[in-house]
């Protein structure tokens, strides 16, 4: 079996350049593209729309900048990686900074639970958790590290890209008991916490990956390691500032990125691809062709492949979609931190609603991020900057009307105005709402999913496609529909992996 290992192999620089055409200039596409050049390749991205970072956008009205896609940043050692390998600072192209506060979880009885950096701190800050409960959550967090540390040896470092890889290389025994293989997230959080609410708002720690921790895997119980240990960040003046900051190091390295530039088809002579259409007609030749678009988009759309074929990618279901609300607000709520889950009285029955029954949820659990908080630069002096995100279900083959999705923003400002964001609704200044619609015209995503394939035990244990498409043999895909999976370090993960093994395929 052959593995792609992260760093080394990235560093050869190729005697004789091949060219790598990327479709997409997400953070999946520019990590793939960042590492091959820094290995020597041509590279050029054809990305749809007028700016560079895919989902990491920007609304800017009335004085308030509005990030319109990811807010919660993690492990930024895998973005440094991009930096490092041309040789260059992290620090000279983007400004992190390690929020204190992680989240605070405010439930429908009052009480409000924290998350800090600092274990002292958050052992002040939570007076309705006893010792017992800290105990509790260190066991937890023990268990999450070893999780992490079977997840990192072999399916982040060396690319595993299924249960059969993993197997192979961990052993059978030591692969059930390392990933807690018969187990779903509720369960391993439920066999360590007995602290209901502390126990729902490690639950969902699967907002990373959009899926529900009632379905998803045991594996994914890492997540809270993740954020603990290596801490949660932001890009100062915004998100955006990330998907800026790559734009420049691609640019500063001489990748080579089109804008307004939508890929319509790829032709194929037999099993290669050998160019990519563009909408004005042109025709863009390449040794290698990167989908950043998610890998079902590429087969139909892009290349026009059938159901027959299609079939067997039916495992890899859309995570959920979003209901993104973000208000200028007058008036500043206090009681926020930077990140806040709001979470509904019965939060079994939200992920039943959005993940098995796919219905719009009567009370969902609600992520609001006020950023004001941590950066005053994102809204007018004494205004609050308020980014409103319940999960919901991607889109159904019966779409859910505009109507529908208006009756779901009423009943969550409401759920938020009763739990402590008093006249939220009186002091808007300037709101905006997307649909999943949106998300989908706007990015391509497969029916609006917000981070690529959902994480299920039954459906897939976890696993994405792979990043190699298995019909077109100069064909890769980066991304969130691929291993290692959604949000922003895994795609681009997923970047380095395909990177590594394009290095290796074509040298
Ligand atoms: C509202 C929201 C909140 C989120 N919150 C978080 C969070 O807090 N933390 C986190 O880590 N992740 C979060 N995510 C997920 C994260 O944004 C994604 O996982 C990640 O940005 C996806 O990157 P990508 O490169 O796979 O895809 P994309 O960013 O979608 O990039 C694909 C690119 O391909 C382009 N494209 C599509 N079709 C074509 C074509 N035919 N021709 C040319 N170009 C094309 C698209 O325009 C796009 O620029 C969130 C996402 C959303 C939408």
């Amino acid at each position: 079996m052959q593995y792609f290992p992260p760093g080394g192999q990235l560093q050869e620089k190729t005697m004789n350049p091949k060219k790598a055409v990327i479709i997409g200039a997400g953070l999946g596409g520019l990590s793939a593209g960042i590492h091959l050049r820094n290995a020597g390749y041509a590279v050029e991205i054809y990305e749809k729309n007028a700016h560079v970072g895919g989902r990491l956008n920007v609304l800017r009205a009335e004085g308030f900048s509005f990030d319109l896609g990811p807010s919660i940043l993690t492990l930024p050692h895998i973005f440094e990686r991009l930096f490092t390998g041309a040789g260059k600072q992290m620090a000279d192209y983007v400004k992190m900074q390690s929020l204190p506060v992680h989240w605070r979880n405010f439930f429908e009885d009052g009480n409000v639970i924290e998350f800090d950096r600092d274990r002292q701190q958050m052992e002040l800050n939570n007076p309705s958790l006893a010792a017992d409960d800290f105990r509790q959550l260190d066991n937890f967090l023990a268990y999450s590290r070893k999780l992490y540390a079977a997840a990192d040896c072999g399916y982040f470092r060396h690319g595993l890209e299924n249960l059969w890889q993993v197997i192979r290389c961990h052993g059978p025994l030591a692969a059930l008991r390392d990933f807690d293989a018969f187990s779903v997230m509720n369960d391993g959080t439920r066999r360590h916490i007995r602290h209901v609410q502390l126990g729902n708002a490690i639950n969902f720690f699967v907002k990373y990956v959009g899926s529900s921790a009632y379905q998803a895997p045991a594996i994914l119980n890492l997540l809270p390691h993740v954020q603990f240990h290596y801490g949660l960040w932001y890009t100062e003046g915004g998100l955006i500032k990330l998907a800026e900051g790559l734009h420049r190091l691609a640019t500063d390295i001489g990748v080579r990125i089109e804008t307004n530039a939508e890929a319509v088809q790829l032709r194929h002579a037999g099993h290669r691809i050998d160019s990519v259409i563009l909408k004005d007609g042109r025709v863009i030749a390449g040794d290698v062709i990167i989908s950043n678009l998610e890998v079902i988009p590429t087969y139909v759309r892009l290349l026009g492949e059938d159901r027959r074929f299609l079939k067997p990618l039916d495992k890899f279901e859309p995570a959920c979609s979003g209901l993104v609300i973000d208000i200028g607000s007058r008036k500043q709520y206090p009681m926020l931190a930077h990140h806040n889950f709001f979470f509904s009285n019965d939060p079994k029955k939200h992920f039943r609603q959005v993940f098995k029954e796919y219905k719009l949820p009567d009370d969902p659990t609600v992520y609001v991020v006020a950023v004001t908080r941590t950066d005053k630069s994102q809204a007018p002096a004494g205004c609050e900057n308020i980014k409103i995100l319940p999960h919901i279900p991607y889109i159904q083959d019966r779409p859910y009307t505009r109507e529908d999705y208006l009756e779901l923003r009423e009943r969550v400002l409401l759920k938020l105005e009763r739990m402590g964001l008093a006249g939220l609704r009186q002091n808007t200044v300037v709101e905006h709402m997307w649909t999943p619609d949106d998300i989908q015209k706007t990015y391509g995503s497969h029916r609006g999913a917000i981070y690529g394939v959902v994480s299920d035990w039954r459906k897939n244990l976890g696993f994405k496609a792979p990043r190699k498409s298995g019909k077109y043999a100069n064909l890769y895909f980066v991304g969130g529909s691929v291993n290692p999976g959604g949000g922003m370090p895994m795609v681009v993960l997923s970047g380095e992996l395909a990177a590594a093994r394009i290095i290796h395929e074509l040298q």
